[in-house]
């Protein structure tokens, strides 16, 4: 069977389908780091519409995480520019763009990094209190949400990987962020555990959130997004959007060198 029919993917980014609008908007980005020979990014143009859960997907070395941190605002591109709901990041001074992430935008890491000291609730509550508000509620809202209300005040060492990263994504989302990016989120998890993970995230989507991850499995990406975007070389080789529930990771990778190769 056709790839292409299978899927009834098209690629080509952005459209503004179902309603949807458009929050992030990648144009003509590069990004060369000091000392490197080639790009990290070359030239790369993407729009994500609000409500999707997309997947960028590549071999190591790609260029998904720099992608991911200029789209965070943690980094700022060489050439082109990154805008999310409509600002400029570009236009953002250095406080202005840690406000902006404040306000906008949920990390998941793969390596949860949750502070040792501190209980998850109270990890939950950090991004909140830099903000100046009591979340405790919404905090014990979402851990119950994850499935994980009853290790409220247990200390991280005492988790297991996948209880520390629901933590983590709890703490992604106590600010309510418009985007939650996550970079390899089950990287460091066993098979089982990260697949629990990513239908978690599956689950939040469809509630609502928008979410852009980055991973190098495809399997997990094409099960559980419903956008995949294939990088490799720092540039976009392939964007589909899948509409079939049986999503086959070796027909998309099919798909990506057709088009690779065009
Ligand atoms: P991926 O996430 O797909 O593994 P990265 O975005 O981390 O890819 O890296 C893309 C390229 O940029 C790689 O060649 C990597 O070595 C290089 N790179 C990433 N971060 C830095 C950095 N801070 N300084 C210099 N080179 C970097």
């Amino acid at each position: 069977m056709d790839g292409r029919t299978f899927f009834r993917a098209f690629r080509g980014g952005g459209g503004g389908k179902n309603g949807m609008s458009e929050l992030v908007r990648l144009t003509e980005v590069t990004k060369v780091y000091q000392g490197g020979i080639t790009g990290a990014l070359n030239g790369v143009s993407l729009i994500v519409e609000k409500g999707e859960f997309t997947a960028i997907m590549g071999p190591s070395g790609s260029g998904k995480s720099t992608l991911l941190n200029l789209v965070a605002g943690l980094d700022r591109p060489t050439s082109g520019s990154v805008a999310v709901g409509g600002t400029d990041l570009g236009k953002l001074g250095e406080s202005g763009l840690a406000r902006f992430r404040r306000d906008n935008i949920g990390f998941v890491f793969q390596f949860f990094y949750l502070l040792p000291n501190l209980t998850s609730l109270e990890n939950v509550l950090i991004p909140a209190q830099l903000k100046g508000s009591d979340a405790t509620a919404r905090a014990r809202e979402l851990l119950g949400k994850l499935g994980i209300q009853d290790i409220a005040d247990r200390f991280p060492a005492r988790l297991s990987g996948g209880q520390q990263q629901r933590v983590a994504i709890a703490r992604a989302l106590i600010n309510s962020p418009t985007l939650l990016l996550a970079d390899e989120p089950t990287g460091a998890l066993d098979t089982h555990t990260g697949d629990q993970v990513m239908e978690l995230l599956g689950q939040l989507n469809r509630d609502g959130q928008t979410i852009l991850l980055v991973t190098h499995d495809a399997k997990l990406a094409t099960r559980h997004a419903a956008r995949v975007i294939s990088v490799m070389d720092g540039k976009i080789v392939d964007d589909a959007r899948l509409e079939s529930p049986e999503r086959a990771a070796s027909e998309v990778i099919r798909v990506r060198s057709e088009e690779a190769s065009r």
